[in-house]
């Protein structure tokens, strides 16, 4: 059993957290479980976030009552996750989790196993399982508010806000931390990226947003643990990957995981395409397109995942489609061979949801039919799914390589009028109102006599 030292307690006074800088629905939350004899934290990023005048993502509570309990004291609740065995609990407009404190997997259970839910039991064994490699296949030990900050991944993340006297309980050094702006694992950083090697990507994430620095150990960890991320599953990888590129801070994680080593792993036919093209430009132009996404992002346009994609493997992609079209296959054909063969290579790293694959074959492809104005049949481009995400991609082109400007300026115009076909909107209302409406209304006199 390992020691632990006593938490350094913040109190109310010398911290800046008030209570009406959280989601009422969260506060609501602790006091019901500080009500019914429970211990209740607001814990993770939410409380890093606060503590650093930045707007949380989310909010999440940890709490000494068992997913049982919590399913018992509130009606909105649902039990989920097989990993960690998680409540959440819905309300009209967001989602809290509240997790239970999660002791360490390689002690003895501190939770009471009679305590679990009916279902719980079967899921909770066996309760934590540590594969020969050192990955953590299942986490689900309950433990006391030490453990659950222990178990956490960095400094910054462990602290817990406390609603019985609003103090901030402070386990690992994380306090420190976050004044110097350091990102530090807990524990033997080595470890830990071997327990959880997603912790590699999320260093770097929280490094990226928040300005932060690397502790050296855990640098240095993440370097020579790097070629390990794909121990990672690929669709885990994937929802990762969403969230490093578009958090808008997309280029500067760009640039740390190509210095930790860590991205050649994940993309490894585009990262090699990247290393034999002598003159460095595809690494300005993926550079040049996520700083583009990254400006989209903070001017609050939401852009999707095969927008992204495709800005950020476009090059290649086209690349990869030459090859097609000197083996004599049709521009068209062409590219959509490049993207099958990408997807092909990226699936058992990064799981890419087919129809994410789809969507992106449809902007390439899309950039293809754009050249021909107004080509055959100008509707059908504008009727297709990705038109506003492949003219995007175009508008990128234009701004960060000064070309196409012509063909953006071609199709922005004409879908523009399409959609507001001005003859039609402005003379008569009536004749848009579609013909099962109008019927309804029969026995009133008409709205004009046109
Ligand atoms: P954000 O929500 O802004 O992305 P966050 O720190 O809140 O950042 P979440 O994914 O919401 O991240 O997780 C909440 C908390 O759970 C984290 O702050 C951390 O304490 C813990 N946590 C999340 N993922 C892991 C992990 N892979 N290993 C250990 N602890 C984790
Ligand atoms: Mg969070």
């Amino acid at each position: 059993m390992k020691q632990m030292q006593p938490p350094r307690i913040i109190p109310r006074q010398d911290h800046p957290i008030s209570r009406s800088m959280i989601s009422p629905n969260v506060i609501r939350i602790l006091y019901r479980l500080k009500d019914n004899g429970h211990t209740a934290f607001l814990v993770g990023g939410g409380v890093r976030d606060l503590l650093l005048g930045r707007e949380p993502k989310d909010f999440d509570v940890a709490t000494d009552a068992t997913p049982g309990r919590i399913k018992k004291l509130f009606r909105n609740c649902r039990l989920v996750g097989r990993r960690f065995r998680l409540a959440h609990l819905h309300f009209s407009d967001e989602i809290v989790e509240v997790s239970t404190f999660r002791g360490s997997y390689t002690e003895e259970p501190a939770g009471d196993l009679a305590t679990l839910a009916p279902g719980e039991a079967e899921n909770a064994n066996p309760r934590s399982q540590v594969r020969e490699d050192g990955l953590v296949l299942r986490d689900n030990v309950f433990g006391s508010p030490a453990d659950d900050a222990h178990r956490r991944d960095f400094t910054v993340n462990a602290l817990a806000y406390n609603i019985a006297d609003f103090s901030i309980l402070d386990y690992v050094g994380g306090m420190e931390d976050l004044d110097r702006g350091v990102i530090r694992t807990i524990g033997e950083p080595s470890l830990r990226f071997t327990e959880d090697p997603v912790r590699m990507l999320r260093a770097i994430r929280f490094a990226a947003l928040l300005g932060f620095s690397f502790e050296e150990m855990t640098w240095r960890a993440l370097v020579e643990n790097a070629p390990g991320i794909t121990r990672a599953t690929p669709p885990r990888l994937y929802e990762e990957i969403l969230k490093l590129f578009l958090s808008g801070e997309g280029e500067a994680i760009y640039q740390h995981l190509r210095l930790g080593g860590l991205f050649a792993p994940l993309f490894p036919g585009f990262s090699q395409w990247l290393e034999r093209e002598t003159d460095g430009f595809p690494h300005v132009k993926i550079s040049k397109n996520l700083e583009w996404l990254d400006k989209r992002i903070s001017e609050g346009t939401t852009v999707s995942a095969p927008l992204m994609l495709s800005l950020m493997f476009g090059e290649y992609l086209e690349e990869m489609a030459a090859f097609h079209r000197k083996q004599g296959v049709s521009p068209l054909d062409a590219i959509q061979a490049a993207v099958a063969d990408f997807m092909g290579e990226q699936t058992l790293l990064v799981a890419i949801p087919h129809r994410v694959a789809l969507a992106v074959r449809d902007i390439m492809v899309l950039q293809y039919r754009f050249i021909k104005m107004p080509g055959k049949r100008p509707q059908s481009v504008l009727a297709r799914q990705g038109f506003s995400d492949a003219l995007a991609y175009l508008l990128c082109q234009c701004e960060t390589a000064g070309e196409g400007a012509d063909i953006f300026a071609w199709w922005e115009s004409y879908a523009k009028e399409q959609v507001l076909p001005p003859s039609t909107m402005q003379k008569d209302p009536v004749a848009q109102v579609p013909k099962k409406r109008r019927r309804r209304r029969k026995g009133r006199a008409p709205a004009t006599s046109a």
